[in-house]
């Protein structure tokens, strides 16, 4: 079995914090097992506790979307949360839930080792650069980091639920996706085929008028 299977297996039974009493099932996450690019949102909502899978709800939609406009699918990338289990009403995450299960994020990007990371809102944006820093500062700005023992670009991006309330939103996600292809070092879209221009055959040239100036 591959190693992040074993660590999903060991995280679907995880009750270090209050949220195992609610939870339908963990969210583990999805997606390749060694891709280049991971996403890491906040936490599951009602229909990712219904079905175990993330961003399966407005905002993954939404997701599949951007992902679709740079060329890739939910099976080219790794997709997960800062909590794996939903809190209650969708409230944000606290302090100690955040604690208690980072240690899972942690050893996903250590077995995954993606070359990009890409942070869906405040929480994993805060989480994951270490500092206090909001998403409308610092979205669309790579740096450096070591993560999970490798060093990783990390590359803030607003949460995609951000455009489903503030349609104007749509545009700054649409751009800061426009660049995770460069990040990934690669080409956003295959360069088109070279076309064959079809050269006009040569008529005679006019014979340059001489000016009657010598
Ligand atoms: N929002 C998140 O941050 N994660 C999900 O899985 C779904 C919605």
């Amino acid at each position: 079995m591959h190693e992040l299977a074993v660590l999903a297996d060991s995280v679907a039974g995880c009750t270090k914090c209050r949220l195992s009493q609610g939870r339908t099932q963990v969210v583990f996450g999805s997606g390749h097992p060694q891709a280049d690019l991971m996403f890491v949102g906040e936490a599951p909502g009602f229909h990712e506790d219904k079905q175990g899978v993330p961003f399966v709800g407005q905002a993954g939609k939404l997701l599949d979307q951007l992902l679709a406009g740079i060329g890739l699918t939910r099976s080219d990338v790794f997709v997960a949360n800062v909590l794996k289990c939903r809190p209650p009403g969708n409230r944000d995450p606290q302090t100690d839930e955040i604690q208690a299960c980072e240690g899972h994020l942690w050893k996903q990007i250590e077995l995954i080792q993606p070359k990009v990371v890409a942070t869906l809102g405040n929480f994993a944006t805060k989480l994951l650069s270490g500092k206090p820093l909001g998403i409308t500062r610092v979205h669309g700005q790579e740096q450096e980091v070591v993560l999970g023992g490798s060093r990783v670009v990390l590359y803030p991006i607003f949460h995609p639920a951000a455009a489903l309330y503030t349609p104007r939103m749509l545009e700054v996600l649409q751009t800061d996706f426009s660049r995770l292809p460069e990040l990934l070092g690669r080409t956003a879209v295959p360069p088109p085929e070279p076309v064959a221009i079809a050269l006009q055959p040569r008529t005679a040239e006019p014979e340059p008028v001489q000016l009657g100036l010598f």
